[in-house]
């Protein structure tokens, strides 16, 4: 999901740097079908009109449209989305990112530049630094390592150590309607204790069709119980549409602590640099930026002195 509204203005000004390079993405990369961003629009939902207010801040402060809804509002903009969150902050040019048609056309245009393959190992040799990957062997004057959970390892004989507090698990499950009917139109709901009970995280329509929740859960939690009254939910919140559950995916999170929900950290040892953090996607590109700044010697103000930011609310997990 790629949203506007952060709790910190920091954020908020990351964000609107990524929306605008992920156009510009889009612009130079020949073989993409379709928009990096489906800008359908990122419904924060709060439970409170209070716990809106640092969400509009950081908004008017990166001069960004916003508009607070009420229910009516909701159902008169999206007739299929029955809920009733107690305050809702409607973003409407967060949306949707594209994310398998950005890798593929990645990929596709990126061509021999892309190696694919693991890296095994990260030695230090002076002002260089060498690569192992099987029985390759590169070596660079400079490597930006971003390698999820792999990171902590990889960057240790460099002197740098990461701390991370414990891994959380994530849960996302895909859901489509039945006999084929159309999904109703949806914006992507950012949950954060308005509206959808189980602690559902975020709620969006998915590229291929149905739709996409994010549970912060153990994947041993998923029982069929809880996915039964998940789908009640969604008939619930989507009247008159009967969803068949689709795929599940649990995916292991590294978090550097336990309470900061949005993080971003840089590190670097000489030719090694790190970045790390949790809740990253939308900020690629302007994080790519930032990095390529700071590796060519020059500042990267962006990100310089991003707080860690809670999302506002209870429900970690995703967007
Ligand atoms: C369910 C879920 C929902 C999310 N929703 C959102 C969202 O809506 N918006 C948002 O902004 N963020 C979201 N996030 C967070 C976002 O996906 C992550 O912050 C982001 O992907 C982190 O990017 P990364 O490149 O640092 O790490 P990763 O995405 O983990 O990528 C690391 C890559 O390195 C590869 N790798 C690991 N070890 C090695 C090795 N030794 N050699 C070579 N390659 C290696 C891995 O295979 C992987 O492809 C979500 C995360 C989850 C799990």
């Amino acid at each position: 999901m790629l949203r506007h509204a952060h709790c910190s203005v920091e954020h908020a000004q990351l964000a609107a740097r990524a929306s605008v390079l992920w156009d510009e993405l889009a612009r130079q990369l020949p073989h993409l079908e379709h928009p990096l961003v489906a800008r359908i629009g990122a419904l924060h939902t709060m439970p409170s009109a209070d716990a809106l207010a640092p969400l509009e801040r950081s908004l008017a402060a990166i001069e960004h449209d916003c508009s607070v809804l009420d229910a009516s509002e909701i159902s008169r903009r999206w007739p299929g989305l029955a809920i009733t969150p107690p305050a809702a902050l409607l973003d409407p040019r967060g949306g949707r990112i594209e994310a398998a048609a950005a890798i593929r056309a990645l990929v596709t245009d990126l061509d021999d530049a892309l190696i694919l393959g693991r890296v095994d190992e990260l030695a230090v040799d002076g002002p260089r630094v060498r690569l192992r990957a099987g029985a390759t062997s590169v070596t660079a004057g400079a490597v930006v390592v971003c390698a999820g959970l792999e990171t902590p390892r990889l960057v240790e004989p460099a002197g740098i150590r990461i701390a991370m507090d414990r891994p959380l698990a994530a849960t996302r499950l895909t859901f489509a309607p039945a006999g084929g009917r159309p999904t109703p139109e949806l914006p992507c709901i950012h949950e954060r204790g308005g509206s959808l009970p189980e602690r559902i995280s975020y709620l969006f329509p998915g590229e291929w069709g149905g739709v996409s929740l994010g549970l912060p859960s153990l994947p041993e939690m998923l029982t069929p119980d809880l996915s039964r009254r998940i789908q009640t939910l969604l008939e619930r919140a989507m009247p008159g549409v009967t969803w068949v559950r689709e795929a599940e995916v649990a995916v292991r999170l590294e978090v550097l602590d336990d309470t900061d929900h949005d993080r971003i950290e840089v590190h670097r040892a000489g030719p090694v640099w790190v970045l790390a953090g949790w809740n990253l996607f939308k900020h690629a590109p302007a994080i790519g930026e930032g990095m390529a700044a700071l590796l060519a010697g020059q500042r990267a103000p962006l990100l310089e002195r991003l707080p860690g930011e809670r999302s506002g609310g209870p429900g970690a997990g995703g967007a």
